[in-house]
Order: C-alpha cells, then sequence, then structure tokens
C-alpha cells in the first residue's frame, strides 16, 4: 500500500522547489491527484493530508466516488468528454480540463445555462499534432477561439495538453514551451485573458512548473501503480 500522505508531502516539497527554480511563488501552482480507478478510501487519504483537488477521467467511475466524498472537494475532470455526458461532468465537475471541439464547447455552454452553472474549462491541444490524440491543432485555434471566449457561462480558462509519451521527462520540456508560447501569442492577439495551463504528470510535472504549469494532474506518483489503463490512452 503506498502511503498517500507521504507521497502527497514530496510532491509538494518537490512542486515547492521547482517554483523557486523558477521564481514563481508556490500558490501559483495548483496541484491536482488523480485518483482514477483508485477506490474513494485512497481519496480519503488524501483529505486527511488535508488535499483538496482532484481528478478523474470518466465519468460513471467518478460519480459513485464523489458522492461517497465530503462535499467540499474540489473535482476535475481530465479525460475525453462525450457530448451525452456533459450533464453528468457539469454536475459534478468544477473544471473540464480537455475541452477538444467548438461544439463540444458550445453545448456545455448551453447545459450550464439551463443548468444555472459557470463552468471554467480548459482547451486541449494537440500541441504535437499527434493522430492518435484528440484537441485542437494549434493552427486551428486561433480561428475557433474568439467565439469560445464570448460563451455566456463557460468561462475559458486556458490550454491544456498531453505531451507525446517519451522515457526521458525532458522530452516534453519543447512542448511545454509551445503551449505557453501558443498561449501567450493567442491572448495577445486577442486581447483574451487565459491564465492557466494545465500541463505536466507524475513524470514531468517539475519541468511542466518550470514551463509555466499552473496545473498539474499527478497520479501514480501520489496513489501508486494503477492496476489497468482507462480509455486505452494513458496508462
Ligand atoms: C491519468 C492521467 C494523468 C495522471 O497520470 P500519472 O502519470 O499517473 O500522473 C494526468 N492527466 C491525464 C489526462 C490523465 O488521464
Amino acid at each position: 500500500m503506498p502511503d498517500v500522505a507521504e507521497n502527497l508531502a514530496e510532491i509538494r516539497a518537490r512542486i515547492l522547489a521547482a517554483c523557486i527554480r523558477s521564481g514563481r511563488v508556490e500558490d501559483s501552482v495548483q496541484l491536482i491527484a488523480v485518483s482514477k480507478t483508485f477506490p474513494a478510501e485512497s481519496v480519503r487519504d488524501a483529505v486527511a493530508a488535508g488535499h483538496l483537488h482532484f481528478g478523474e477521467s470518466r465519468i460513471q467511475e467518478a460519480e459513485g466516488k464523489i458522492a461517497a466524498l465530503p462535499g467540499n472537494l474540489h473535482w476535475h475532470f481530465i479525460g475525453r468528454l462525450q457530448r451525452n455526458k456533459v450533464r453528468k461532468a457539469l454536475a459534478n465537475f468544477e473544471v473540464i480540463h480537455a475541452v477538444d471541439s467548438s461544439a463540444l464547447a458550445l453545448h456545455m455552454d448551453s447545459v450550464a445555462k439551463e443548468m444555472g452553472l459557470f463552468p471554467k474549462v480548459f482547451l486541449q491541444v494537440n500541441i504535437a499534432g499527434e493522430e492518435s490524440k484528440g484537441g485542437f491543432e494549434p493552427g486551428q485555434l486561433c480561428a475557433e477561439l474568439e467565439p469560445l471566449l464570448q460563451l455566456e457561462r463557460v468561462e475559458m480558462i486556458g490550454f491544456m495538453c498531453i505531451p507525446p509519451a517519451a522515457a526521458n521527462p525532458e522530452a516534453a520540456r519543447p512542448w511545454f514551451v509551445a503551449l505557453r508560447e501558443l498561449r501567450d501569442r493567442l491572448a495577445a492577439e486577442i486581447g483574451a485573458n487565459l491564465p492557466a495551463l494545465s500541463m505536466g504528470m507524475s513524470g514531468d510535472f517539475e519541468i511542466a512548473i518550470e514551463e509555466g504549469a499552473t496545473h498539474v494532474r499527478v497520479g501514480s506518483a501520489i496513489f501508486g501503480k494503477r492496476a489497468y489503463r482507462v480509455d486505452g490512452e494513458l496508462g
């Protein structure tokens, strides 16, 4: 059994060190503990250690867990979201990290209106242009972004990416830089406020922080190795 409290303390220390190295303040980075495939008990261990932000990538799995846990937790949906699950996602999650099309964002806006909600949203960017990954193509984003910033309910806070899998974490750095530069350029061109960057996982969150991540999604380094894969995409 991994010691969740101990792992969390270690990750927090590494986040702090990465912030100091890159001249950032620690509270500029939100750690999201990714609890997918782990039971509510594991989340409880993290809550007992003072952690409140959690990430899940499947609605069906998350619903039961969220219902079984205290209501003061902040839930982040980090998986691919199907249109027919938007209502359930908005009912359970405060932040949606991987909106991958304008059509999905528009649909989410109308559902949020019906539900009286104001969800925070990241647009997923297919930063390396991988065939196997969803998300906006970097070149396509400029044209699509502007109307999405005008949505009534959905609050577009920034971009999210999952760089290509690589054995060496340093391989992710250029993709983190690319996402930050894309954000900087589009925000300046459109005059938009896009403060958040969701990037970095167990293997590379320190590099992501050095390159400007505001939200890091860390699962296995906190909860241990997952026994099965989710979505056939990420381990
Ligand atoms: C599973 C998952 C994570 C966490 O991955 P770890 O390598 O266990 O830290 C982060 N982001 C997304 C989108 C995921 O699906």
